[in-house]
Order: C-alpha cells, then sequence, then structure tokens
C-alpha cells in the first residue's frame, strides 16, 4: 500500500494540514471524528456499538459518520486510523475474537473503510492506540521510551520503544495487565491468579472495600472506586486503607515495568487515574523499594494529557504512526 503522505488536498481545509478520519471503537459505543494533524479534534459523533446488530450495521455507521463529521468540520480526510478494543490484528485488519463484539470475528474494517473512501486505513488495538496518541501528542511527547498505562475497569497498556510501537510475534498486543503480582490472589479471566489486572483495577479496589465495610457498617451500599476515593479524601479510615492496597498493587505493578523497560515516562490514565493525587507519593515509594537496579528516578510518572478525546485521537495517531513518519510498517 502507497502511504498517502501529500498533504491534504481539501477544499475548505484552509491550514493545509493532513486531516485524519479517526475511528474508536469500543464495546459501548462508536466514536468517529477528523483529527487535524496537530492532534485537534476538529468534529466528532458516537453511536451506540450495538454489537448484536452485527458488523454490516456497525460498518455502515462508522461510514455515515466519517461522511458527517467530514462535511461538520468543512475537511477532507487523507487517511483512516481505528483504535479498536480487541484482540484485533493491525497487519490483516481483522477483528480477532473479542469479547466485546461477538460476531465480528474475521471481518476486516481497514479493507472494507479503504475500499469506501480509497484511503490508506491503519488498525490498532485501542490501548496501543492511546499509547500513541499520548506519545505524539500527549504527556510523552518528545520521550522516546514510553509505557501507557490505564487504570478503569480494566488494566490496559501500550508500549513505545525508541519511538515505535512495541509488538510482538505475529504483531500481537503484549498484555502487561497479566502478569502476577500475588500468586495466592484471586482469580484472573486468563487463567492465572492474582494477576495485576485481578488486584489494581477500579472494581477490585471497591470490591475490597465494599466486602470489608459489610462487617462494621450500617449500610451495605456498594460502593464505586470514584466513591471510595471521595471518602478517603475526607479522611475516613476504611477507604483510606482501601486507597493505600490499591496503591501498593498499583505500584508493584509499575515497579515491574520500570524493572523492565526502564522507560523515559510511564503515561498514567484511565478512571482510577482521575484520583491520582491520592496515589503517586504511595506508588513511588513502592517503586523505590525494589527498582534500585535501575534509574528508577529518571523514569516520569506522568498523567495522561488528552482528555475526554484520548481514545480518538489516538486512533489518528495510528494512522500517522503507520504511514507519515515511515516507522511502524507492519512487515
Ligand atoms: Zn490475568
Amino acid at each position: 500500500m502507497v502511504p498517502p503522505v501529500t498533504a491534504n488536498a481539501g477544499k475548505s481545509d484552509s491550514t493545509g494540514e493532513i486531516v485524519i478520519g479517526a475511528v474508536d471503537i469500543g464495546g459501548t459505543k462508536i466514536a468517529v471524528g477528523m483529527v487535524d494533524d496537530s492532534g485537534k479534534v476538529l468534529s466528532r459523533l458516537e453511536s451506540p456499538t450495538d454489537a448484536a446488530g452485527g458488523y454490516a450495521s456497525g460498518l455502515a455507521r462508522m461510514i455515515d459518520m466519517l461522511r458527517r463529521t467530514s462535511k461538520d468540520a468543512g475537511v477532507d480526510f487523507s487517511g483512516i486510523g481505528i483504535g479498536s478494543t480487541g484482540v484485533v490484528y493491525p497487519g490483516s485488519g481483522a477483528f480477532g475474537d473479542v469479547d466485546l463484539l461477538p460476531g465480528w470475528q474475521g471481518n476486516n474494517p481497514v479493507q472494507d473503510l479503504a475500499r469506501e473512501f480509497k484511503v490508506a486505513v491503519a488498525l490498532e488495538n485501542d490501548a496501543d492506540a492511546s499509547a500513541l496518541g499520548e506519545a505524539g501528542w500527549g504527556a510523552g511527547k518528545m520521550k522516546s521510551r514510553l509505557v501507557y498505562v490505564t487504570v478503569g475497569t480494566g488494566i490496559g497498556g501500550g508500549i513505545i520503544l525508541d519511538g515505535q510501537l512495541y509488538r510482538g510475534v505475529d504483531m500481537a498486543h503484549p498484555e502487561i495487565s497479566h502478569h502476577v503480582i500475588d500468586p495466592s490472589g484471586p482469580d484472573c479471566s486468563c487463567g492465572y491468579r492474582g494477576c495485576w489486572e485481578s488486584l489494581a483495577t477500579g472494581p477490585a479496589m471497591a470490591a475490597w472495600f465494599n466486602a470489608n465495610a459489610a462487617g462494621d457498617r450500617r449500610s451495605a451500599e456498594n460502593l464505586s472506586a470514584a466513591q471510595v476515593c471521595q471518602l478517603a479524601k475526607r479522611g475516613d479510615e476504611l477507604a483510606t486503607r482501601a486507597v493505600e492496597r490499591e496503591t501498593y498493587y498499583l505500584g508493584l505493578g509499575l515497579a515491574n515495568l520500570i524493572n523492565l523497560f526502564v522507560p523515559d515516562v510511564i503515561v498514567l490514565g484511565g478512571s482510577v487515574m482521575k484520583s491520582a493525587v491520592l496515589f503517586l507519593d504511595g506508588i513511588r515509594k513502592v517503586i523505590r523499594q525494589g527498582c534500585r537496579f535501575v534509574p528508577y528516578e529518571k523514569t516520569e510518572l506522568a498523567l495522561a494529557s488528552l482528555g475526554e478525546d484520548a481514545n480518538l485521537i489516538g486512533a489518528a495517531r495510528v494512522w500517522h504512526h503507520r504511514y507519515k513518519q515511515g516507522v511502524g510498517q507492519p512487515s
């Protein structure tokens, strides 16, 4: 495929920049927008994913939203970048066996959108897309070794080494959340016990709090991680213990990443990190305890900076990484 690297000849794109059609495919919604080459979102629309409605319906909505957001922003787009919940195959452009998209396996949005719009299309796992977005236009700008970690209902991440998105064999996306930090910990969906994901997600923190609150509180109300964090900020003792436990597990996982990769920066995103002020000092303490054989103090912990549109911006960056920079080409 010939990379369309020339600037957009779009009629009404007054800056002459390359504009990319960005598609973020999640389990609950598909967001589409136009993103310029400084990472600015010019227009956006979203629709429920409606995975059960089938791939053809999802594709039709992606095409429609690409046309409408292009019109809304008054720009033509030179390529399409897709970030999708996984498993996806960046080389072929096909969906794998995606839990959240039952029945979409084997369909190929890269080929279908390229055929429809006659532009080059690139696809990555959404965590890799976010890593690329933060590396290109966000908190990891100008850093060549970056690990992106999102902590929310799950833990996801992407690894960028020497400016290139790291992929494994068959271009596989590494699963950083499934490294074991306590072999006696709870069962994990992957088959192990005590993975980072089973101990350090928002729901894991909330579950620990709720289980321990049940005995000594009149209210059996189940609180969310965000509510536990709010309680901790107000000095609640049990919530503070839940935050300390979360901090310890977050710190262990991040320390492992530092020992393994010694990156310039770890960019932290996701809903749990909206309460980062509660965790960061403790996380640094855990890192200091066990990373002394590497220059851990040089690894910056930064908060993701692309905001609510991070996934869309990351999807656009997927195209730039694949085609514009001349790096990250599938072999
Ligand atoms: Zn696991």
